[in-house]
């Protein structure tokens, strides 16, 4: 069965989704990080808040909660996470949900944070599964470690790009543009990453959502899921200033490389 997928902006350049069935009045809603935005487009579609998913612990994604059970009280669905007291429902890597007539299976991702996790929705037969993935991976790009290390986040994002290419991937910021001007600069060679952003500038520039991606366009063009690339360990070696030998030291300058990139 097919899901309907809405979103509401929050704050600067979060992305709240909202699950529902077409012609359903029950929505989940994902990572609210404010309650508002929420509240209103629920009033104006008539909808029902049904429950609310969440990904990690970080005020962005969370902040909103306690207000939207003060409007309903529905079932928080997270990571068992000492820093996240309102999950009701908490589950661990390959535990499945069933919502909205679907499964969805969690998958552990930590790296960002220690307690991140993912919801992949599996429609069925004719429908590409869909990657609720907070901010373990951007549109060409991924998450920050603030809790983890580069060998966990790279195994985590290693998980996630093992999903069919057709997954859709529905990350929880508006970082792309950004993300792209830096991997231009990691893979100045690579085609793919200079036409997406291309055509990435053109949506930005009428103030439009770069999102979802999907993982065929990820395996193409986000550098953090090509560390494995012959290409991409050069470039890094040269901007570290030393000879990387594998792909978690790749990854690791990488990221360090993006944390400090002024584009
Ligand atoms: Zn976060
Ligand atoms: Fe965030």
């Amino acid at each position: 069965m097919a899901l309907q997928i809405d979103v509401v902006p929050a704050f600067n350049d979060n992305y709240i989704w909202l699950i529902s069935q077409p012609d359903q009045p029950h929505v989940y809603v994902v990572d609210p990080g404010d309650a508002s935005p929420v509240l209103e487009w629920l009033q104006q579609s008539g909808s029902q808040l049904a429950g609310i998913l969440l990904t990690h612990h970080h005020p962005d994604h969370t902040g909103g909660v306690e207000r939207l059970l003060q409007h309903r009280s529905v079932p928080v669905y997270g990571p068992k996470s000492a820093r996240i007291p309102a999950v009701t429902d908490a589950f661990h890597d390959g535990d499945h949900l069933r919502i909205l007539d679907t499964d969805f299976r969690v998958i552990e991702v930590p790296g960002h944070t220690l307690d991140h996790i993912a919801f992949l929705a599996d429609p069925g037969a004719g429908h590409a599964p869909l990657l609720f993935c907070g901010d373990t991976l951007f549109a060409s790009g991924c998450g920050r470690l603030f809790e983890g290390d580069p060998p966990m986040m790279l195994a985590s994002l290693g998980k996630l790009a093992s999903l069919p290419d057709t997954t859709r991937v529905y990350c929880a910021h508006e970082y792309t543009r950004a993300n792209l001007a830096f991997a231009r600069a990691a893979e100045p060679d690579n085609a793919a990453i200079a036409e997406r952003e291309r055509a990435v500038i053109a949506l930005r520039e009428q103030d439009r959502i770069t999102l979802p991606s999907d993982l065929a366009t990820e395996k193409r063009t986000n550098p953090f899921l090509r560390c494995h690339k012959e290409s991409v360990r050069q470039r890094c070696s040269e901007h570290a200033g030393r000879t990387l030998t594998t792909e978690v030291d790749t990854f690791a300058a990488l990221r360090q490389w993006k944390d400090n990139f002024q584009g």
